[in-house]
């Protein structure tokens, strides 16, 4: 009985069984990108294991290799074979962490997911703190890295000045939208579809959908193995997306409406005119056809069926946008440790 399995702090148990509960066999899915992270996967899943050793909570690890050329994803695969808690999905190539994200998301079959990158930077310790926050009613929790160790001039300070523009914008004000490692309840993330950098932008995505948000401090660790796969060329992408996600949400849709109802507003009025005209001829028999006023209703009329007609044309136009993101992010080329 999954909603029984807790203990040690470990426990959501508040958890409703929504629609995913029958598709959802675990109370967990932990996801995991990696992209040349060799070194650092053993020790992860050996930090994984202490975690969970004493809960009773069941999880599955969820590695996605994102075109690795360092031998993590035949490692993977290999530790597949022993381990039976560790699914592997080996991307085609390097696709980029969000959509190796989404691989991960839409394998998952945890009633809820938690992500966090596969440097070691983030701490498989945390996870308890994130899943005992969820429980007290939220839909997501992210962490918080108080004490970021990362380069000052190249990544703080354009996260900072990031994390101010998108709390404004989006109206979520996260200390550290940045932070990789991040709890949802799997529901959340189910329908979201992920492109760019967009991966970061899921509290304020999940936010306008109605979810419950909250954030906190999690440990961080300098990198240790390798070495980082961003410099300032993402944090600007980074804005990209967040200048794309505010212009979907805020500046295209709502004026494509605009247009519409313009159009409709227009034809209203272009009758009102011709109706007061028509009566004028046909009751007080007055001669209409010299006056300026008809010209202006027949005008607003067609310019209103013509707005309205654009306004039409964009709603669609928008419709086959969200359609055509429905085309995969990211190719597979082996699935490996998944079971029945
Ligand atoms: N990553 C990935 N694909 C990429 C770049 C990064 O899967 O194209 C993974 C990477 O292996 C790590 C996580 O995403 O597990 C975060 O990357 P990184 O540590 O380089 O970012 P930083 O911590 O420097 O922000
Ligand atoms: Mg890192």
């Amino acid at each position: 009985e999954v909603s029984q399995s807790h203990s040690k702090g470990i426990s959501y148990e508040d958890m409703e069984h929504g629609k995913y509960s029958d598709v959802a066999p675990y109370d967990l899915s932990l996801v995991i990108p990696i992209y040349n992270e060799i070194d650092s996967i053993p020790k992860l899943l050996q930090r994984i294991t202490t975690v969970f050793e004493k809960s009773r909570l069941s999880y599955e690890i969820i590695c996605v290799d994102d075109g690795s050329v360092d031998g993590s994803a035949s490692f993977l695969i290999e530790q597949a074979k022993v381990r039976s808690d560790l699914r592997v999905i080996a991307l085609r190539r390097n696709y980029g962490q969000t959509p190796a994200m989404a691989a991960g998301f839409e394998h998952a079959r945890g009633r809820a997911i938690v992500t966090l990158d596969g440097d070691l930077q983030n701490d498989p310790a945390d996870i308890p703190t994130l899943l005992s926050k969820l429980s007290e009613g939220y839909d997501l929790v992210s962490g918080w890295r108080k004490n970021r160790q990362d380069a000052a001039l190249t990544r703080l300070l354009p996260s900072k000045i990031a994390n101010w523009l998108i709390g404004r914008i989006t109206g979520v004000k996260l200390h550290d939208y940045g932070c990789s490692l991040k709890v949802y309840r799997s529901e959340l993330i189910a329908d979201i579809r992920l492109y760019g950098e967009m991966h970061r932008f899921l509290p304020a995505i999940a936010f306008t959908e109605g979810a419950r948000i909250a954030e906190v401090p999690v440990r961080h660790h300098a990198r240790k193995f390798g070495h980082s796969k961003y410099g300032l060329g993402r944090t600007l992408r980074v804005l990209a997306d967040l200048l794309t996600v505010s212009f979907m949400q805020t500046f295209l849709t709502k004026p494509m409406h605009a247009f519409g109802f313009a159009g409709l507003f227009s034809i209203f009025l272009g009758v009102i005119l011709a109706s007061y005209l028509a009566f004028l001829k046909i009751f007080l028999d007055q001669g209409i056809g010299d006056r300026p006023l008809l010209l202006l209703a027949v005008v607003l009329f067609l310019a209103g069926i013509q707005m309205f007609s654009f306004g039409l044309l964009a709603d669609l136009l928008m419709r086959t946008y969200h359609e055509s993101q429905n085309r995969p992010v990211y190719r597979i080329r082996q699935l490996a440790g998944f079971r029945k």
